[in-house]
C-alpha cells in the first residue's frame, strides 16, 4: 500500500543513471485535462516507476499506474466506479527530433533542463488508459432500455442506440 506522494517534477537522467525506483501517489484532482474529459475525480492515482538505461544506452522508465475513477455512464451520465490500470514504457528525449528515433516500443517523454514533469506524464498515461465507453448494468442504470426506445418504436425489441444526447432529449421530454 502506497502512502507517500510523488514529486511533481523529477530529474530523470540522474534517476536512470542510478537505476532508481519511485513509487507513490498523485492526487487525481490535480489532473485538469482528465476532469475536462470525465469530470472531477477524487482520491489518488498509484504510480510505480523504474528508471534505467537499456543495452542501447537509452534512458527509459518502466511504469505502472492504477486508480479508482468515477466515469460517466454513457446511458444515464451518472458516474460509476471504474478501476483503471496500465503499464507503459517511456523513452526520455530532449527534442521532438530525437523522439522520432525511438523504437515503437517506447513512448517519448520530453525532458527539458534535466527535468521531467511527472504530473503531465502520468495524466497522459491515465487518459490513454481510460475505457472507450462505460455503461451501468441495465438493472442498475437510471435509464432503462424501454425508456431509450422512442415513442413509435416502443413495441420493438431492438436495442436502442444509447447516445447521451438522445437520453437527455428523452429526459427533457418527460419532465
Ligand atoms: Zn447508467
Amino acid at each position: 500500500m502506497l502512502t507517500s506522494r510523488l514529486p511533481n517534477r523529477v530529474e530523470p537522467y540522474r534517476l536512470a543513471a542510478r537505476a532508481e525506483s519511485l513509487a507513490g501517489l498523485i492526487a487525481l484532482d490535480q489532473f485538469d485535462r482528465l476532469s475536462a474529459q470525465v469530470g472531477l475525480q477524487t482520491g489518488d492515482c498509484q504510480v510505480w516507476l523504474d528508471f534505467g538505461v537499456d543495452a542501447q544506452g537509452r534512458r527509459e522508465i518502466r511504469g505502472r499506474l492504477a486508480a479508482e475513477l468515477q466515469l460517466p455512464c454513457r446511458r444515464c451520465l451518472e458516474p460509476m466506479a471504474q478501476h483503471v490500470e496500465s503499464e507503459f514504457l517511456l523513452g526520455m528525449v530532449t527534442s521532438d527530433a530525437l523522439a522520432a528515433e525511438l523504437p515503437s516500443t517506447h513512448e517519448p517523454v520530453l525532458v527539458e533542463n534535466e527535468q521531467l514533469n511527472l504530473l503531465e506524464v502520468i495524466e497522459d498515461e491515465l487518459i490513454l488508459s481510460l475505457p472507450q465507453v462505460v455503461y451501468h448494468d441495465e438493472a442498475h442504470c437510471r435509464v432503462s432500455r424501454d425508456q431509450l426506445s422512442s415513442g413509435e418504436e416502443a413495441e420493438s425489441d431492438e436495442p436502442a442506440p444509447a447516445s447521451p444526447f438522445e437520453v437527455l432529449r428523452h429526459l427533457k421530454g418527460k419532465s
